[in-house]
């Protein structure tokens, strides 16, 4: 991916100096048997993070425990951190121009580095959860060792594997701003866990599309894509897939189970957004086959 020497985003908000302790969940800290298992649960790229933190906390409403930092640039020594500002910029430069073309104005969401945990509106956020977005004070949090978890873990290596990610969380965003998430955490106690579960995958699904979507338009405008990169975020989408997520975990493939859509499902949205960069083509939730 051609990246160096773009845009950086002034909407990173880096906390990783400032981590450090023991995450405390409701009083209880959360051991490594929980965080394996949320790992391998597949909530790797989660949205839904009050679903997940109030599953972890034992239920309660999510509290509003908002950390206002000022942003900051990462340090110029700091690649990986220059690398996420500047995929964040990009998606800033596309989903402004999708919107606009809309007649829209798109909100930049802020995008928080951080080590371990951190709080965030929708609770404390878990390294260990993967990358997720938080709806509540429109953040997503990143901490950076997913992606060595990403590449020797889960076998998605690659610089166009650690963007997709971020446009995935991105296209949370996106589904924030166009209120479909809201519809979707709507839905939650009024159907079953089977028909919910259902739901995520179609949410999920279009944060895929959304992120082929923002590689469609920011190749277009800047060439950032490089021989094989499609390839890696084909593989990074196949390798986060439920099915495949549950494989690696050593279990039963249990399809009512999946929240993010199998690997095939995956890399089609991704490449659907890709090939047509228009969101008109990501509506997942009324497409019959998924
Ligand atoms: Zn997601």
């Amino acid at each position: 991916m051609k990246w160096e020497g773009n845009r950086e985003s002034d909407n990173v908000e880096d906390r990783r100096s400032s981590g450090g302790g023991m995450p405390v969940f409701g009083g209880r800290s959360i051991g490594i048997g929980t965080i394996v298992i949320a790992l391998l649960g597949g909530w790797a790229l989660g949205i839904n993070p009050l679903t997940i933190l109030s599953l972890l906390s034992g239920g309660g409403a999510p509290t509003a425990q908002v950390q206002q930092a000022p942003a900051q640039r990462p340090p110029a020594d700091d690649t990986m951190g220059r690398f996420v500002a500047t995929v964040l910029a990009d998606t800033e430069d596309v989903w402004q121009g999708v919107f606009r073309e809309g007649g829209a104005t798109y909100q930049e969401p802020r995008l928080v580095l951080f080590r371990g945990a951190t709080p965030t509106a929708c609770g404390t956020g878990q390294a260990a959860m993967g990358p997720f977005y938080c709806p509540a004070d429109q953040k997503v949090y990143i901490d950076l060792g997913f992606y060595e978890t990403l590449k020797s873990r889960l076998g998605a290596p690659g610089d166009f594997a650690q963007a997709y990610v971020i446009a995935h969380e991105v296209g949370h965003h996106v589904q924030h701003q166009l209120g479909i998430s809201g519809k979707v955490d709507q839905m939650r106690g009024r159907v079953s866990q089977a028909e919910y579960n259902a739901l995520s995958v179609r949410l999920e699904l279009q944060a895929d599309c959304f992120a082929g979507v923002w590689a469609h338009h920011a190749h277009n405008a800047r060439q950032i894509l490089e021989q094989g990169d499609v390839e890696e975020a084909m593989n990074a989408a196949a390798k986060i897939g439920d099915d495949a997520l549950q494989r690696a975990g050593g279990g039963a493939v249990v399809p009512e189970s999946f929240t993010h859509g199998s690997s095939a499902q995956r890399q089609r949205w991704f490449n659907n957004g890709l090939q047509n960069g228009n969101i008109k083509t990501c509506d997942t939730f009324s497409s019959r086959n998924l």
